[in-house]
């Protein structure tokens, strides 16, 4: 841990004792050969509609809208609350085999994803996905939502509102959904400014863009820092100083924005400077194709670096923190980073897997060991690399 080779000792959920051992001892395991495991906070995937894994790959080649309307609003409409709790099960797994134990999700059914989670012992913020649709029957919606109430507590899951976008629900019903948040304390999770055409057709019929348009509304008024903007791509100067000023979460999924040609300058930089919480998701399957959190930070990074013509931009350990520590802020979950006390959520991976073997241990730092494995981690490995997660 941290590049120092040491015993973690965990009892139930927490992790009760950390001790180095020696470096005699040390240099002789290492000379044996012997397998000993990295450990790394756990990730959080924060932008995913998990049950999408029934969708993998589904549209490759159509550009945003038509593949919503042509290859995947068909396809959902025939999904079951059956299809949706298997599609999540095999996402939860797929997260939990590749480091992310926490995830934001955005769906309908909430029921069945929820019980997913609770099954592979994740946690998650599992948001109702809402267009206007959903919102012509008002009580049916209270309802509904009274009735999943009881389902999450205990579960170490929360829920929460997810309007789809500016394009799928109207002014009047975001401000209505933003009330919901404001009175339910949950987040406000909505697709903000992923294409060109979003950030130019609103621009056309209401005259600003769509940030500007979501506080003129007053939605950012009403729910503040709970407010989790995912993709966030096409933003001007005057919107990012709107979101900084509310602190609110963004969300970049470099891999879908990539496969569906949404865009890919991200402005990370800029968003962090005003004070965003920046943090990385995969998107749900069928525009990510897979929910790989280490495959996203290596693309997040190597991008950075790219549209800026600087390879020091984002650097192996704080694209970590923008997967980790940053989305866990963001949904309220307790620090795991791995010190005794905390709460024991990590995983582990193996130093005879590939990509980490000949690292120089005997005449390096620990910080240069650290250094010399996060590289391997984000440029060389993914997320099969991991041996194993630790968590209750
Ligand atoms: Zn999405």
């Amino acid at each position: 841990m941290d590049g120092v080779l040491s015993d973690i000792t965990v009892d139930s959920d927490k992790i009760a004792r950390i001790e180095p051992i020696g470096p005699d001892y040390e240099a002789q395991r290492r000379e044996k050969g012997d397998e000993f495991f990295f450990a790394l906070p756990s990730l959080v995937n924060m932008h995913t509609h998990s049950a999408m894994t029934l969708l993998r790959s589904a549209g490759s080649g159509l550009p945003l809208f038509r593949w919503l309307n042509e290859a995947i609003f068909p396809r959902e409409a025939q999904l079951t609350p059956d299809d949706i709790y298997r599609g999540a099960l095999d996402a939860c797994e797929e997260m939990r085999q590749t480091g992310t134990t926490a995830f934001n999700d955005m769906y309908f059914s909430i029921g069945s994803t929820l019980r997913a989670a609770k099954e592979t012992k994740l946690q998650a913020n599992i948001a109702l996905s809402v267009t206007d649709r959903n919102c012509e029957d008002k009580q049916l919606f209270a309802r509904f939502l009274d009735s999943i109430h009881h389902k999450f507590e205990e579960s170490g899951c929360s829920f929460s509102i997810a309007p789809h976008s500016i394009y799928t629900v109207s002014a009047h019903n975001l401000q209505m959904l933003a009330d919901f948040a404001k009175e339910h304390q949950t987040l406000f999770h909505i697709h903000l400014s992923e294409t060109q055409k979003e950030r130019e057709d609103c621009l056309r019929e209401n005259g600003v863009p769509p940030v500007v348009y979501l506080d003129r509304l007053g939605i950012f008024d009403k729910v503040g820092s709970k407010f989790i903007g995912a993709h966030s791509l096409w933003l001007d100067p005057t919107e990012i100083e709107i979101l900084g000023s509310h602190h609110v979460t963004a969300v970049h999924c470099p891999n879908s924005n990539l496969k569906l040609g949404s865009g890919y300058r991200f402005l990370y930089t800029e968003l962090r400077d005003a004070g965003v919480n920046v943090t990385l998701g995969t998107d749900g399957c069928a525009s990510s194709d897979n929910l790989d959190m280490v495959e996203a930070m290596k693309v997040m990074s190597l991008l950075q670096k790219g549209i800026r013509n600087d390879p020091s931009v984002l650097p192996a350990d704080e694209v970590l923190k923008v997967a980790s520590n940053n989305g866990r802020k963001a949904l309220g979950l307790p620090d795991n980073s791995i010190v005794e006390g905390n709460v024991a959520d990590f995983f582990l991976i193996s130093t005879n897997n590939r990509v980490f073997k000949n690292i120089e241990y005997i005449n390096s730092t620990p910080t240069q060991i650290h250094q010399e494995f996060l590289n391997r981690l984000i440029y060389a490995a993914d997320g099969n690399a991991v041996s194993q997660v630790i968590k209750q």
